[in-house]
């Protein structure tokens, strides 16, 4: 992939955005997807997409292009892609090698046979640690359980050391090794887990920086002292909070499995996503940003606290409204253009304060220009409305023109407040809200007004039989 001058990396930083392709990006794993980015660009860094596609039998082609397209939608752009399954010879040389040096060791227990030891160990309140029973076995231990059809798991043989990284979201942590099972990273059939891939692609990746959920902070722990064991330096590693939603009590099944491509559909601008999502959990306001670039200059990963942020789509859909509602007409052009609603600049400025999704511009598109429904409310409208029909200024309409109108109509009927203005708005838009009228009327003009009231007249006295 070719690198955009201001992309080209000069700051050595390197992160990766690891998804699995078994399944769609979600809200959880957007936000670590963007984090990465604001972080690489702020810096002068690269983006690496790698897909952890491991497990053969989940992951998708189809989900690594919706991954794509959805990281595209956002406008976050990577430098690089990679995916872990076209290094499975490389893995399998390190898993060769770890063995050969006894840190990788067989193991035969079942499931339920560890489940068996984990009930025990609580039952007389110790921590469910793997025992390591397996490094006692003998030769001929092995050879009758691989006789008894058994294959090994194999586990890595942890350094009881204490691990220690100063994280750059959550600050100093450690953790104590001998407090942890040895982790298994070949299952029985052979395939890899999860956790040596990713150490060994980080190293040979030259990953300067991971940045993830803190739900990864006892991998972080094991991944350290396997970066070591192969030689490698530890890269920087920075834990976000996880988010919860509104009520705080972690994120809900509905919200935590909430899409990108729910967001898309539910017609939010990805810049209202990107500009929450970017600052949560941050001190930081979180504000209608123009464009990613003021983004990345206000981004700042020491902002990150270790408290839980809340994820609202309420607060989704009133950024989004912000973000709207402060659109400049020259950037909206092209999207009114491609929706066939571009009423030009005072169009805009008149209906831009009352959206809260972009597509929204149609129907206040055919209110100014098009067709509506007109309303009335009551019979007793059915005369007023026929005399406001009547006393329609004379063109070319303007600002003041609603003024005059509704200024002559109030003396000559003696209506005001909601009984002049409610029944005028139902009949020229069909709609109880919407745009000051002051501002519609001119773009509504004298023709469409006319035939707009004369029907509400109509609808005000069938409301009367
Ligand atoms: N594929 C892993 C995940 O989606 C990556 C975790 C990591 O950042 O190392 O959880």
């Amino acid at each position: 992939m070719s690198l955009r001058p201001s992309q080209v990396p000069s700051s050595g930083v390197r992160v990766r955005f690891a998804p699995s392709p078994t399944g769609r990006l979600h809200v959880g794993n957007v936000r670590t997807a963007l984090v990465n980015w604001l972080f690489a660009r702020k810096a002068g860094g690269a983006v690496l997409l790698r897909f952890d596609d491991t497990d053969a039998e989940r992951s998708k082609a189809a989900y690594v292009e919706a991954i794509r397209d959805d990281l595209g939608w956002l406008g976050l752009d990577w430098d690089e892609e990679a995916f872990q399954s076209a290094r499975a010879d490389r893995h399998a040389a390190v898993v060769e090698r770890l063995k050969a040096e006894g840190r990788l060791y067989a193991c035969y227990e079942t499931p339920e046979e560890l489940e068996y030891k984990r009930r025990r160990q609580r039952a007389l309140g110790r921590p469910p640690i793997y025992d390591r029973a397996a490094l006692a076995l003998t030769d001929a231990d092995r050879a009758r359980l691989a006789a008894e059809g058994r294959r090994p798991h194999w586990r890595l043989k942890l350094d009881h050391d204490d691990i220690r990284w100063d994280d750059l979201v959550r600050g100093p942590c450690h953790y104590d090794a001998g407090h942890l099972s040895d982790p298994v990273l070949v299952r029985g059939d052979g395939t890899l887990l999860y956790m040596l891939p990713s150490v060994v692609d980080d190293i040979d990746m030259g990953i300067t920086h991971v940045i993830r959920g803190e739900d990864h902070l006892v991998n972080t722990a094991v991944q350290i002292q396997l970066c070591r064991l192969l030689g490698g330096t530890p890269p920087a590693y920075a834990h976000l909070s996880l988010l919860t939603d509104a009520g705080g009590g972690g994120l809900s099944k509905r919200l935590g499995s909430l899409s990108v491509a729910d967001l898309r559909d539910d017609g939010l601008e990805p810049m209202a996503v990107t500009a929450l999502l970017a600052r949560l959990g941050t001190s930081d306001d979180i504000a209608p940003v123009p464009d990613r670039t003021a983004l990345v200059d206000g981004f700042d990963l020491s902002h990150f606290g270790r408290a839980t942020p809340k994820f609202d789509p309420a607060d989704l859909g009133r950024l989004n409204a912000r973000l709207l509602h402060a659109l400049e007409y020259e950037t909206a052009r092209p999207r009114l253009a491609a929706l066939k609603a571009d009423g030009g600049p005072v169009f805009w400025d008149t209906i831009r304060g009352n959206l809260t999704r972009f597509a929204e511009v149609a129907e206040w598109h055919a209110v100014a220009f098009g067709d509506v429904v007109p309303r009335a409310r009551a019979a007793e409208d059915a005369g007023f409305l026929r005399a406001a029909r009547e006393a329609l200024p004379e063109a070319p309409w303007d600002a003041g023109t609603w003024g005059t109108w509704t200024g002559a109509l109030k003396a000559a009927t003696g209506r005001k407040g909601k009984g002049l203005f409610l029944p005028l708005r139902l009949a020229l838009t069909g709609l109880e809200h919407g745009p000051e009228l002051a501002a519609l009327l001119p773009l509504i003009g004298p023709a469409r007004a006319a035939d707009r009231l004369a029907r509400a007249a109509v609808v005000a006295e069938g409301l009367g039989r």
